[in-house]
């Protein structure tokens, strides 16, 4: 009996020995995600929310004297759509595009609204880093550009014409839009765009709902999991992420919880001496397998491996 217990667990570590290694994305950004319609929904009078499951979400703010647009898309036919969006809510100028953060699919369709007459804002340290990462971000792109037949000679960087520092109050319409720097979350520059009267927050890149972020530029896992546990506590009911679908308190905290369960697993395994690969193979973080983006897992543990081993992200700021 004991015996054949024995050699039950044998067979089960073999089993999980040939098992088929976690996903192998590539690294060029082609997007293996499941093809959900886009959903636009009017969170609060006149705030409506784009969720774009296989790509990024915008949000814009509609009011008598004209739009502010979060975020922008990942290609200007990508900008010129979501404008079609908005357009269908509203006549109403273009005044504001708020940068959440500095990835391309979040603001590579800003030429689009500049020509609309858009001012652009972001924080100070999200101007820098799409200076400095345009590069970076135009090649991890470059799977995706294939994929969607977009010509990536069309994208322009544009970058902010106002910044701030901690925080900014935009009064537009008789409403009110604070951008808060709270420190480097996912990213250095990170901004949430809080509604107070609408208790609404878009939280761009630290917070997605039930999806897996990219943790190739944070400076601090800790600190990203203490930006996500301060918004939580905010005066806030509906929380917009850079990703997912319509969050709520509770699932702010669940990416906190996650967050802090990867960043554990990793150190773990590096202060067991196991190598990039041999985590790849064998640390899966499988209770979140049915969470959004994990085939890319493979690049995601080869990024906080790299932060764990030198000190320093992947791709570092500045
Ligand atoms: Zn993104």
């Amino acid at each position: 009996m004991k015996n054949a217990f024995a050699a039950g667990i044998a067979a089960v570590v073999l089993a999980v020995a040939v098992a088929p290694t976690a996903a192998q994305a590539p690294a060029d950004g082609a997007v293996l995600e499941k093809n959900i319609p886009i959903k636009v929904t009017e969170v609060a009078p006149g705030l409506f929310f784009q969720y774009h499951h296989q790509e990024s979400n915008n949000a814009w703010l509609v009011t008598d004297e004209g739009v502010l647009v979060i975020d922008t898309r990942q290609h200007p036919r990508r900008g010129e759509e979501l404008l079609a969006a908005i357009r269908r809510t509203t006549d109403k100028p273009i005044r504001w595009v708020v940068n959440t953060h500095a990835h391309g699919d979040h603001y590579f369709g800003n030429s689009v609204f500049k020509r609309e007459g858009a001012t652009v804002i972001a924080h100070r340290d999200t101007a820098g880093m799409m200076e400095h990462h345009f590069p970076l971000e135009m090649k991890r792109r470059q799977g995706y550009f294939r994929q969607q037949q977009f010509d990536p000679g069309e994208v322009r960087l544009v970058l902010p014409d106002v910044t701030f520092d901690s925080k900014v109050a935009i009064t537009l319409g008789g409403r009110t839009v604070e951008l808060l720097y709270l420190g480097a979350g996912q990213n250095p520059g990170d901004t949430f765009v809080f509604f107070p009267q609408e208790k609404v927050i878009f939280a761009g890149g630290p917070f997605s709902k039930n999806s897996w972020p990219n943790p190739s530029f944070t400076p601090s896992m800790a600190q990203w999991v203490e930006l996500l546990r301060k918004i939580a506590a905010m005066e806030a009911t509906v929380y917009l992420g850079g990703h997912g679908d319509i969050g709520t308190k509770q699932d702010v905290l669940d990416e906190a919880r996650m967050l802090t369960d990867f960043d554990r697993g990793m150190r773990e395994a590096v202060a067991k001496g196991m190598t990039k690969d041999e985590i790849i193979r064998n640390v899966k973080f499988e209770r979140y397998k049915d969470v959004r983006n994990y085939y890319r897992m493979n690049l995601f543990i080869s990024s906080y491996y790299h932060f764990l081993t030198t000190g320093r992200p992947e791709n570092a700021y500045p």
